[in-house]
């Protein structure tokens, strides 16, 4: 790939993969697939003249396709599986702990984020056991690409190609991670930002507001609204919490909108009540303000069950791999705006309804956190300060 500065000193740099991707779509032994994050659809319209917010994900899956893909994904997918596991570890660690067992790590820290859980390999080793050893959608997704979906399309997993369009940078580095290597076959081969994907099209002449409205492909491309709120900040907890009430409670949720967690404020808390189980919870973006939380927790002075993190303000749709935003940081609530509609609009809005992960825990995987679910979707972290 290409090496392009984005430090003034020059001391950092960002890997383009655009290079990379155009090698790979033009190999006839390769089939290449992609995945888009849920904070690129209400952003790359930005790109092409449209309001921030506005949901182009009808004109970007028939835009990938034209550009080549031999599958065009969604994210979303592999967000919901990110739930399931993720709920279920929650689960048995507070019943865990309501059972008096000790040593049980909580508050649980989501690790959706790669920036946040670095900043704790980092800085917070005593907190390293918190961190929900679930993979990333972004992992999650590939590793269920290259072990479920190329068996299936019976194709050698070593000439499957799986390509990212994050809002990230820092999912650049996390594709990199050597724990997400197996058998030689990374989950993710690369990604590349929205702004790469967008420049990559007006390159190819690929005008996305002409573009007629596609679906992603199935089964890796249904998803549910609690996967779309992955997108911005307080959503991976809210869609968490969708799930446990119903699996704890037995129940239906008549209201599915955690609205304490929304919002904007560097920290959100709430409690929730569910059969005599009051979980509680925190939402955070920016890693100032985390680290201002994770030094209250050690000194005692806050106690959780589950704490949101993301590193950046708005959670990914504000993420550095956007267009640009220049400050304003209107068009990243706009955008946020956006994946709550979305949300709003989705026939289903819990994770563990979504009708093709259903049928992966049944025909494929078995269960939640079992032991095929523990080999592909979950991780673990190590300490890099001393590395
Ligand atoms: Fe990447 Fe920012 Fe999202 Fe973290 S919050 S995953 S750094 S875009």
């Amino acid at each position: 790939g290409q090496c392009v500065a984005v430090c003034p000193v020059g001391a950092l740099y960002e890997t383009d993969n655009t290079f990379k991707l155009v090698e790979d779509l033009m190999n006839p032994k390769k089939k290449v697939i992609v995945q888009v994050a849920p904070a690129v659809r209400v952003a790359i319209g930005e790109l092409f003249g449209v309001a921030p917010g506005i949901d182009m994900t009808k004109k970007l899956t028939t835009a990938l396709k034209r550009l080549g893909f031999d599958g065009v994904f969604d994210t979303n997918f592999a967000a919901d599986v990110t739930i399931m596991e993720e709920a279920t570890e929650l689960k048995e660690r507070i019943l865990s702990s309501l059972k008096g067992e000790k040593d049980v790590k909580l508050p649980l820290f989501t690790s959706c984020c790669p920036a946040w859980v670095r900043f704790v390999e980092l800085n917070y080793p005593e907190f390293r056991d918190n961190l929900s050893t679930t993979k990333s959608p972004q992992q999650i997704f590939g590793a269920l690409a290259k072990e479920f979906w190329a068996k299936e399309k019976e194709i050698d997993k070593k000439d499957l190609v799986c390509v990212s369009i994050m809002p990230c940078t820092a999912k650049k580095y996390e594709a990199s991670r050597e724990e997400f290597v197996r058998d030689g076959v990374a989950d993710v081969d690369y990604s590349i930002t929205t702004r790469e994907l967008g420049r990559l099209l007006k390159q190819y002449n690929i005008n996305l507001l002409e573009m007629p409205e596609g679906e992603f492909d199935l089964p890796l491309g249904e998803s549910t609204g609690a996967a779309d709120i992955f997108g911005r900040t307080g959503g991976v907890l809210e869609a968490a919490a969708r799930t446990l009430y119903e699996w704890i409670s037995n129940g239906k949720l008549e209201n599915l909108d955690f609205v304490p967690l929304r919002g904007f404020e560097e920290v959100r808390t709430a409690e929730i009540e569910v059969e005599g189980i009051n979980l509680r919870v925190a939402v955070v973006h920016g890693l100032g303000a985390a680290r201002k939380l994770l030094e209250e927790i050690k000194n005692g002075r806050g106690h959780f069950d589950a704490i949101e993190v993301m590193a950046c303000k708005g959670g990914c749709v504000g993420g550095g791999g956007q267009p640009y935003h220049h400050g304003d940081f209107e068009i990243v609530k706009k955008r946020a705006e956006g994946l709550q509609v979305i949300d709003y609009h989705k026939e289903l809005r819990e994770s563990h309804e979504n009708p093709c992960v259903i049928d992966l825990y049944e025909t494929y995987l078995g269960e939640a956190n079992g032991e095929l679910a523990h080999k592909l979707l979950h991780t673990h972290y190590i300490d890099r300060k001393n590395k």
